[in-house]
């Protein structure tokens, strides 16, 4: 089968690699129809994220039909059509039972954990195409791929959705709406989202249908912005306003009473190996840069709720834990539990509700990949999302 096969920093190819088999009883074969490039994937294209090899598949937002089964999985059969979570969850421990499927005990494998908590501080579940502090699971840039535990990480969508509309429910889809979740809306609330990107975009629509009166969009990428504008966010272009006097302004000097995180470390330049050096030194993030949580927690209003979707590693020091604590403010945050969402939010893509496919800004062919990534890279207003189809 062609697959896109990470080579080295900015070094990828299209390879002919051999195709996929069943290893465990509850393995599904998937054969691919539509798979997205995530942001997050530049960052390994950039070099960012440490134990990548060689020839590791890339991708971990995917969909495709069933073509095979291992022998342990019932509810599935070839030939259905299914959306794969990127968070690899088996179900069946303590933390997938209370649907912390991204806290998942048995999908990363123990020495790679020792890897991820040493480098990131605690292992979250395993990863399709994510390195292999991340479970070194091949990833769904391809034309066909392994899905482990395929009986809870398989999911079902009807005939009449076409793939742009679905296949966002395997992470940003999820991920936006878990954002706005995290934020305990109440009616009548303002909510700021910093980060106008996918995530920020499905947390902006996510948290109207959840009860926001206003939603203000922070970012400075005037596409993304426009397309925040298309949701009926109001926008702030952090290089043209003071974020944080416009933010007290609007809302009448109290504050927004809900505030996201959609950014995360690495918008804010800081490559992986630069937080390990950092957090070697104990120290972290320094004051020198707009830093999103930082300013999220002295917007927010007393008693209001921070919410963090964007992925943070290793140290963050400076952090205004005076305002933290004495405006009684709540964090959430953490890997999308995306199996979660995967039932509610299809009913609300049936709905009409999301309508996901509107942040999709190029579609490509499989080999069109190399230079989609590096396109991706240098030119992000314009790409917002990228897919590419087998
Ligand atoms: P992205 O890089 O496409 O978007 C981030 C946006 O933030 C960009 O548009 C950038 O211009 C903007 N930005 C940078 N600095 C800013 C600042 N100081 N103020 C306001 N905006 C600023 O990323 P994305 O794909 O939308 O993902 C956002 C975050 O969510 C990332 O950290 C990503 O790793 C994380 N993520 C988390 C999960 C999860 O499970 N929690 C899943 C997917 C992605
Ligand atoms: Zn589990």
């Amino acid at each position: 089968m062609r697959a896109v096969r990470w080579h080295g920093k900015k070094d990828i190819r299209v390879d002919t690699v051999p195709d996929p088999e069943i290893v465990n009883p509850r393995d599904a074969i998937i054969r691919v129809t539509s798979t997205a490039i995530c942001g997050s994937d530049l960052h390994l294209y950039d070099g960012m994220i440490p134990s990548m090899q060689a020839g590791d598949i890339l991708g971990h937002e995917f969909m495709g039909e069933v073509v095979a089964l291992g022998k342990g999985v019932s509810n599935l059969k070839v030939s259905d059509r299914v959306v794969v979570p990127f968070t690899i969850a088996c179900g069946q421990c303590f933390f997938c039972e209370k649907t912390l499927t991204s806290l998942c005990d048995n999908s990363n494998p123990a020495d790679n954990q020792d890897l991820a908590e040493a480098l990131m501080g605690h292992s979250p579940s395993g990863l399709f195409g994510y390195s292999h502090m991340l479970g070194g699971y091949a990833g769904g840039q391809a034309e066909y791929v392994r899905v482990p535990f395929a009986d809870t990480g398989c999911f079902k969508v009807p005939a009449h959705l076409s793939d742009e509309q679905v296949l966002f429910l395997s992470d940003i889809l999820p991920t936006g709406w878990m954002a706005a979740e995290n934020a305990d809306i109440e009616p009548g609330d303002t909510v700021a989202i910093w980060g106008a990107g996918p995530v920020g975009q499905f947390a902006i629509r996510s948290a109207f249908l959840l009860g926001a009166e206003r939603v203000i969009a922070i970012d400075h990428r005037p596409g993304r912005l426009a397309l925040a504008a298309e949701a009926k966010a109001e926008t702030l272009n952090f290089e043209l306003v003071d974020v944080m006097a416009a933010l007290a302004e609007t809302t009448g000097g109290r504050g927004p009473d809900r505030c996201i995180d959609a950014v995360g470390m690495e918008a804010h330049g800081l490559a992986i190996d630069n937080i390990i050096d950092r957090a070697k030194q104990a120290t972290g993030l320094g004051t020198d840069r707009p830093h999103v949580l930082r300013q999220a927690i002295v917007a927010c209003r007393k008693g209001g709720t921070i919410s963090m979707p964007g992925v943070y590693g290793g140290m963050v020091d400076k952090l205004p834990m005076g305002a933290f604590v004495n405006k009684g403010l709540t964090l959430k945050t953490g890997q999308t539990h995306v199996h979660r969402y995967m039932k509610p939010l299809l009913a609300r893509i049936e709905a009409g509700d999301i309508k996901p496919d509107v942040i999709i800004s190029h579609r490509l062919k499989l080999s069109e990949a190399p230079g989609a990534y590096a396109n991706f890279l240098n030119k992000q207003d314009e790409f917002t999302k990228v897919v590419l189809q087998p």
